[in-house]
């Protein structure tokens, strides 16, 4: 139940003086629907006032002058503006309007009236002038004018001063809370209280005052990392608290690894001991395997899954596509079954009477492991004794599929796997409700992809060395990117790229894209992984992790416009084989240094942690990132690099208060609910995160 202090916070945003009917939508648009997203609509820049005169004026700068109104000249074709010439004793600043408007001036502005004028100063051949003045005044209304003046975002029909004036009367609604915050942290990080945080975050009087580190904006910004740290903390808490029966390293698990045809890696090694003691413990896992494509992430939940086997349970690895459900199928069935093992497949393909038999197979617990995707959590799905869930690419899958699939067991122990590599710094926030495990060692034996940046005038040399690559063999990708707001503006590229491709190279060029339907997709993905296509032309919907061991090269267009742990993934489709396997990012010139920068560090290492913690430095956060596509929250007061310090401080301080206040009942507990009411972090209710 929502506190009742917090009630003005969450009237509709018609609640708020001149919000009707007309601007309530806009507002709506801009902020949200109710108050507090109005209070939480900050300035992103500030415009800063100096007095002058004519024959100070400064080009460029906004400035206040007090003029006289001396002429009117209307337009002379509907085109032109209105201008008003006027003097100040020092010289003539003329006033320019353009639109229909003009004529209501004079009555407003009459003939020899002083007004106070300010705006932008331009000049115009000899003249100085201003065009649309922000403010025209009698007077003795000077003071009306601020030497400083926020500026709020704006949108079509709702300006940014009005913006502004809704954003303060939400102010004005905000009440005093009680602190949530640990008085020492406070004093030592000079934080002031939250209302007043707010106060000067809406009333910033320089450039300085908008600065992500000043006081208030990081008091801000810890609240809204400590709302999600705790709520996570609550999370992972709680499935810790619900009692799992224990399941030892078996034997079993023991003879499926002694006949694999390679010995894991350190890091597979060291994952798998920390799966196996999270089982043991005899509470509920909550762990995630982070690691590149081809780590070995599912052979380590292989292991795990064969000791639950060994334990008379059952497991179920979902995937969020059905190639992918099948490779994972095809890892995991052959050496499990070797010993006594039986996994299913299960997808949406699966109709009719062999479903039908499947679905008997787990519910009866004659298989102990079901493979699959979306299928899996279907209601008709039932397990003898399911114990443990693996998801693969968890942050593809909403909180609430993962949570049916594990409602369908008691205690289900969570594992879950991603390749998209995300910075230490960054790792709470997307994954604070997880223990995890980093593979950050390739398995030996991989060639590392020989990478190189070439612009895009180049492209028929690339074309030709490619052509001569496929004449002798080899099979190869050509991503298209993500470049319109529109899918079918880039489908349309990507098609005419493939006709184009298939002109030059031959007739075994393939176009997969997201318009496509899933078997649609799967059935070219079957060629190309068959060798009958040998130039896969796809959008960057190409699903993640597919094993094509054959495909050697990787052309990207338009690299450039790629996050950089996106190239990361997309190159390591290729060299999976032992093969020399080339990486081409095709870039239209001229790039940024920034952005050649980027290219070059994927050059340079092929380390997916060190590319993801690069790539952050190099472009100082944002969303630019691909962050919220990896599951990164989309905060309003923090910034992921800029408070990158504060992130471990949160999360510090969250696990700290479950440890001593699960129920949050103590006077900070308390007022710590309120926090989490504040940014819909409410324990209990569905996270806006995929963690
Ligand atoms: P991921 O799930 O991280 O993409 P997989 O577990 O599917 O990786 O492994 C990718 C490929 O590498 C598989 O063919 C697997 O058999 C092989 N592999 C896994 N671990 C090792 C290892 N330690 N040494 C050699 N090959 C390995
Ligand atoms: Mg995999």
């Amino acid at each position: 139940m929502r506190p009742e202090i917090l009630f003005p916070l969450y009237a509709p945003v018609t609640s708020l003086k001149g919000v009707g009917a007309r601007v309530a939508p806009l507002l709506e648009k801009l902020a949200g629907p109710v108050v507090r997203d109005v209070l939480y609509l900050r300035p992103h820049s500030v415009v800063a006032r100096t007095r002058a005169t004519a024959n100070t004026a400064v080009e460029g700068a906004v400035q206040i002058f007090e003029v006289q109104i001396d002429a009117y000249k209307p337009p002379r074709a509907p085109q032109q503006p209105w201008r008003i010439e006027t003097y100040d004793g020092t010289g003539v600043l003329t006033l320019v309007f353009f639109g229909s408007f003009g004529g209501q001036l004079p009555a407003k502005h009459p003939l020899g009236s002083r007004r106070v004028v300010s705006g932008k100063v331009e000049r115009f051949g000899l003249n100085l002038q201003i065009a649309h003045p922000d403010y025209i005044l009698p007077l003795e209304k000077a003071g009306e004018i601020p030497l400083f003046e926020a500026v709020y975002p704006a949108t079509a029909g709702l300006p940014a001063r009005t913006v502004r004036k809704f954003a303060l009367e939400a102010l004005e609604r905000a009440p005093n809370l009680p602190e949530w915050q640990d008085a020492a942290w406070l004093a030592r990080e000079k934080f002031p209280p939250w209302r007043e945080a707010l106060a000067l975050a809406h009333a910033p009087t320089s450039e300085t005052d908008m600065a992500p580190q000043t006081p208030h904006a990081r008091r801000l910004a810890y609240d809204e990392l400590l709302a999600h740290q705790l709520a996570m903390a609550q999370r992972k808490a709680e499935r810790r608290a619900e009692p799992a029966s224990p399941i030892q390293a078996s034997l079993l698990a023991q003879k499926v690894r002694a006949d694999l045809p390679f010995s894991l890696t350190g890091a597979q090694e060291r994952s798998l001991a920390e799966i196996r003691a999270d089982l043991a413990a005899g509470e509920r896992m909550s762990r995630l395997i982070q690691g590149d494509v081809g780590s070995g992430k599912t052979v380590v939940a292989m292991l795990a899954m064969a000791d639950v086997a060994a334990a008379g349970g059952q497991s179920a690895l979902m995937a969020p596509t059905e190639i992918l459900a099948r490779q994972h199928f095809e890892t995991v069935s052959g050496p499990l079954s070797e010993h006594g093992i039986t996994a299913v497949l299960l997808t949406g393909r699966d109709k009719g009477l062999a479903r039908a038999d499947k679905l008997r197979a787990l519910a009866s617990g004659a298989v102990q492991v079901a493979v699959g995707t979306h299928a899996l959590f279907q209601d008709e799905v039932a397990f003898q004794r399911l114990q443990l869930a693996v998801v693969d690419e968890q942050h593809r899958f909403g909180v609430a599929e993962r949570q049916r699939l594990q409602a369908k067991g008691e205690a289900v122990h969570l594992l879950a796997m991603s390749a998209t590599p995300i910075p230490r710094t960054l790792e709470l926030t997307v994954y604070g409700d997880l223990d995890v495990s980093r593979i950050d060692e390739k398995p030996p034996g991989r060639t590392p992809v020989a990478t190189r940046a070439v612009p895009m005038g180049r492209v028929e040399e690339v074309e030709a060395r490619l052509r001569d690559a496929i004449a002798g063999g080899a099979q190869a990708f050509w991503i298209c990117p993500m470049v319109s707001e529109s899918e079918l503006v880039d489908l349309k590229a990507a098609e005419q790229r493939s006709a184009e491709l298939r002109q030059k190279i031959g007739p075994g060029v393939g176009l997969v894209h997201g318009k496509m339907t899933g078997p649609e997709k799967d059935a070219v993905m079957a060629d190309f992984a068959d060798g009958k296509i040998s130039l896969l032309v796809a959008t960057t919907v190409v699903e993640v992790g597919v094993n094509v061991p054959n495909a050697t090269i990787m052309v990207i267009e338009q690299a450039e416009r790629f996050g950089l742990a996106q190239l990361h993934q997309l190159r390591g489709r290729v060299g999976r084989g032992r093969r020399e396997s080339a990486c081409v990012l095709l870039y239209d010139p001229p790039l940024s240094e920034t952005a050649q920068r980027r290219l070059d560090i994927l050059r340079k290492t092929d380390d997916g942690f060190v590319i993801a913690e690069t790539d952050l430095e190099l472009r100082g956060g944002g969303d630019a990132l691909g962050l919220r596509q990896s599951g990164f929250p989309a905060y309003v007061f923090a910034d992921p690099f800029a408070h990158r310090d504060l992130i471990a401080a949160a999360g510090d301080d969250a696990r700290m208060i479950v440890a001593r206040d699960p129920d949050l009942t103590s006077e900070r507990g308390k007022a710590l609910r309120i926090l989490q009411e504040l940014f819909d972090w409410r324990a209990g209710s569905p996270l806006k995160d995929a963690g």
